[in-house]
This record gives structure tokens, C-alpha cells and sequence, in this order.
């Protein structure tokens, strides 16, 4: 029988995935207009092998899930959790016992994810559910930006003004009173089944984490609302100096969904900035939109160089190497800073990020994958997207890199960018009583 048949009630499963925001969701908003809702996280790493989730991000996943089913229990509806090695299993599961007529949910990009989702949406469609996706995570979607060939584009300038020939600022969906939901209540459940998912780190290395951050939709509109509020900074100067706070530090809330790259849009058109700042801000979330046409368009390139012609290089795998750059103890005193404030507090300053990666790249000839395969694990904000596009670029290999011979000078570039040394001086103490030079 077709789930959608009259004797059924209008019941919806919302599978909420990298959004998890009450506000601006547009899954959300169409569930809620459909009818009763079944509110799920699922759990299944497996499924997106080998992208396991990191240390650093499973921590702020844990942290996310306690936050958000607080507010939806505020709203009359729990946070169903469930782990497994099926998405499809568990949604077909619930959706029996429910009588569900339709399954909404956001579109991911990463590869592994696409295929899942594609393969779930088929089933379900086949069983007699109804099934939706929406945008609720990028300006505009990979496939919608082509060049003039009618191909993605690999260029970021060019890529850039088609979007902002393109889009148009939606209208935010709100956030709701209530959900209509007859899923049971039950607090404790909720956090022994999040306790067994063990995303919670056995070591103590997290306990930076807890100061520096605040995971969760409060965490993040708070972080917005922060950064907006100076409206004498200037941001295109200040976000190359790693000693300031001059970036927004929205990068894990805005990986895990719990604001959008829309309402950050809004906040920054609406904040009294400089329209030269506000559009230099702009720009980096064109940057995000990119990475994540790049990683649609080009599935392989989290793994393979994107430009062919770097497939054979000949690295100098040395495990020495390796490990001194991850301890923060290669000798370069920005490189060293910026990956002890990785390793303590989950993020590392933009332009530190560049230095840091170009020296494990172009001085000690690393494969970028492993300097990527230590970001995913280290950073709060890993993204597969992101991650992919920031090491590519560095290693010259990718879409628009800056071109082999360009090598990061880490000594000029803690010069130019630290000169006071005062960014060294928090990171590497033993380097603190050295004169600025
Ligand atoms: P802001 O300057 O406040 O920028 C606002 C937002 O724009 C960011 O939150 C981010 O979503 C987006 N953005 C900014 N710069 C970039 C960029 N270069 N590429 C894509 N999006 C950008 N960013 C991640 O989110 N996850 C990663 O795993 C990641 N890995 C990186 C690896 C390397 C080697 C490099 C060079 C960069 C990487 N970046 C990554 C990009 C960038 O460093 C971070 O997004 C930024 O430092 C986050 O801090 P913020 O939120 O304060 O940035």
C-alpha cells in the first residue's frame, strides 16, 4: 500500500544530518507544514569510510547533540538517536512504526554521502514513501555554477562572480513554537544512548576544547552576533594576523549546521561594517561554497591530486618529519605556534594554516594527504570539503593552487604576519623571554 494513502497520518521523518539549527532550516520548515514529526540523528560513521569521524570533531558532535535535543525538547519534540551500520535500515524501521508517509532532510556534498543518500532515496521511493531534500547548507549548489563549456568551474574568481550574478538572498525560514511529535521525552534515554556512541574523548586533551568553544545553534548565533558587533574592525586586514581575534571563528558551526551560510550572509549585510569589509567577509563564504563544488564535481580529489600531472610525485615519506610538525617542534617558530594551538584548541588561525601546511608540503616534501589526515583528526572544523580545497591549494596540485614554486618563506611569513612575536610567544613558551627579532 502506498504510505501516502488517506488512512495514513501525515507523518514525516525529519533526518537532521550537518543542520542542526531550529533556525533557517528549510528541511525543517517543510516537515513541520507536512504534519506530525519524527525528529532523527543517525549515528552510522561506517557509511562514510573512510572518513571516519576525527577526535576533535566527535567531540563537538557530542556536544551538539546534548545542546540541540534540549532545544527540541523545549519544543515538545526529542532528538531520536540511533547508531547502526544502515541509515536506510533505521529510517524504513521508524518509518513502519510511525506510519510515515515522507522523509525530508538537507543535501550533504561529500562524495560517500551523495551515493548513500542517493541509494536511501531510491528505496524509500520504492517502498512507497515520498521523499524530500533541500538546501539548507550552501549559497548555491555545486551543480548549479557552470562555466561557459557548461563544466564546473576551477577558478576561483570566475566561479566567485557568477554566484554573485546569481543569488539572491532567500527568505529565512523561522523557528518554530512546537513540534507535533509523539516521541517520548525521555532526557536520560537520550544521553545514555549519546554516551555509547563514545564520541567523547578517553584523553584530556579536550579540556581546552571546553573553555574556547560552545557548541550548538546558541553557540553559534552568539559567535555571529560577536563578531558583528565591532563594527570598527577591519576584517580583510585583521584576519591575516594570528595573534588578534580578527576572524569569526564560525567555522565548526557552520560545518555542523547549526547556523547557515545564509544567516551569516544577513548578519554581516545588516552589521554596521564597512561595505568593503563586509564584502571581504562575503568572499569566504564564497570560498566555502567552492571547496564544496570542488569535492562534488571532483569526487576523488579528498584522496588524489585533482591535476593529474602531480599523481607521481616523488615524496619523501619520513615518519620523523611528520611527527615533529604534528608536536609543534620543526624549529619555525609560527609553524611550531600554530600547531600547538591546533593541538590545544581544535582550530589554527587561517594564514597559520597556509604556513603550517606549506612547510610540511614544499620543505619536507610530505604527502599533503597526511598533513590532511592530521587536520581532519586535530581541527573542530575538519571538513572533507574544506579540508581537501585548503591542502590541494597548498600543495599546488589542486583547483586554482598556487603554482609549485610558490614556497611559503615560514620566517618571512612570521615577519610580515607576528612581527611582535606575540602569537609565538602564546604558543611556544620557550621561545617567550627572545628578543622580537
Ligand atoms: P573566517 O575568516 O571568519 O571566515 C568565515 C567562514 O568562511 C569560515 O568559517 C569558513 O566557513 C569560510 N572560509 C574562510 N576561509 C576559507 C577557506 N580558505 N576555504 C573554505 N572556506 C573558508 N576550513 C574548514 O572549515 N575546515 C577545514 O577542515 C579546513 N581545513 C583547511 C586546511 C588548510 C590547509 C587550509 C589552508 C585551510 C583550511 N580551512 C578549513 C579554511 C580556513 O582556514 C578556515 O575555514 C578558517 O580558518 C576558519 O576560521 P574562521 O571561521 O574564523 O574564518
Amino acid at each position: 500500500m502506498p504510505r501516502d494513502s488517506p488512512n495514513l497520518t501525515k507523518a514525516g521523518i525529519l533526518w537532521f544530518r550537518r543542520d542542526l539549527r531550529l533556525n533557517d532550516n528549510p528541511a525543517l520548515s517543510a516537515a513541520l507544514s507536512h504534519g506530525r514529526v519524527y525528529c532523527l540523528y543517525i549515528h552510522a560513521p561506517e557509511e562514510e569510510k573512510p572518513w571516519l569521524p576525527g577526535g576533535a570533531t566527535k567531540w563537538w558532535l557530542h556536544q551538539t547533540l546534548l545542546e540541540f535535543n534540549k532545544s527540541l525538547t523545549e519544543l515538545g519534540s526529542g532528538l531520536i538517536l540511533r547508531s547502526g551500520t544502515s541509515s536506510l535500515e533505521i529510517i524504513r524501521e521508524i518509518a513502519i512504526e510511525k506510519n510515515v508517509s515522507k522523509v525530508f532532510w538537507n543535501r550533504l556534498y561529500d562524495p560517500k554521502i551523495v551515493a548513500r543518500d542517493k541509494k536511501i532515496k531510491k528505496s524509500l521511493i520504492d517502498e512507497g514513501l515520498s521523499v524530500e531534500s533541500f538546501n539548507g547548507s550552501l549559497l548555491t549548489e555545486p551543480w548549479e555554477m557552470k562555466t561557459g563549456a557548461g563544466g564546473p568551474y576551477k577558478v576561483y574568481t570566475p566561479y566567485s562572480k557568477s554566484v554573485l550574478a546569481k543569488i539572491e538572498c532567500p527568505k529565512a525560514t523561522v523557528k518554530p513554537s512546537s513540534i507535533d511529535s509523539d516521541w517520548p521525552l525521555e532526557t536520560d534515554d537520550f544521553e545514555k544512548s549519546l554516551e555509547a556512541l563514545n564520541l567523547y574523548p578517553k584523553i584530556d586533551w579536550h579540556l581546552g576544547l571546553e573553555k574556547d568553544w560552545h557548541p550548538g545553534e546558541k553557540g553559534a548565533l552568539e559567535a555571529l552576533s560577536s563578531f558583528v558587533s565591532n563594527s570598527s574592525r577591519v576584517y580583510s586586514k585583521e584576519r591575516d594576523i594570528p595573534s588578534v581575534l580578527g576572524t569569526s571563528k564560525l567555522s565548526p558551526h557552520l560545518h555542523f549546521g547549526e547556523i547557515s551560510p545564509w544567516q551569516v550572509w544577513r548578519g554581516i549585510e545588516k552589521s554596521k561594517l564597512d561595505a568593503g569589509e563586509k564584502f571581504a567577509y562575503q568572499r569566504q563564504i564564497i570560498w566555502r561554497d567552492f571547496a564544496h563544488s570542488l569535492i562534488f564535481n571532483f569526487p576523488k580529489t579528498p584522496k588524489h591530486p585533482l591535476r593529474e600531472e602531480y599523481k607521481n610525485f616523488p615524496w619523501r615519506k619520513n615518519s620523523r618529519y611528520l611527527r615533529a610538525w604534528q608536536k609543534g617542534e620543526t624549529g619555525y617558530p609560527i609553524v611550531d605556534a600554530g600547531m600547538r594551538e591546533l593541538w590545544r584548541t581544535g582550530w589554527m588561525h587561517n594564514r597559520v594554516r597556509m604556513v603550517a601546511s606549506s612547510l610540511l608540503v614544499k620543505h619536507l616534501l610530505q604527502p599533503w594527504q597526511e598533513g590532511a589526515k592530521w587536520f581532519w583528526d586535530t581541527l573542530v572544523d575538519a571538513d572533507l570539503a574544506n579540508n581537501t580545497m585548503g591542502w590541494q591549494w597548498v600543495a599546488g596540485s589542486g583547483a586554482d593552487a598556487a603554482p609549485y614554486f610558490r614556497v611559503f618563506n615560514p620566517v618571512r611569513q612570521g615577519e610580515r604576519f607576528d612581527s611582535k612575536g606575540e602569537y609565538v610567544r602564546r604558543w611556544v613558551p620557550e621561545l617567550k623571554d627572545m628578543p622580537d627579532k
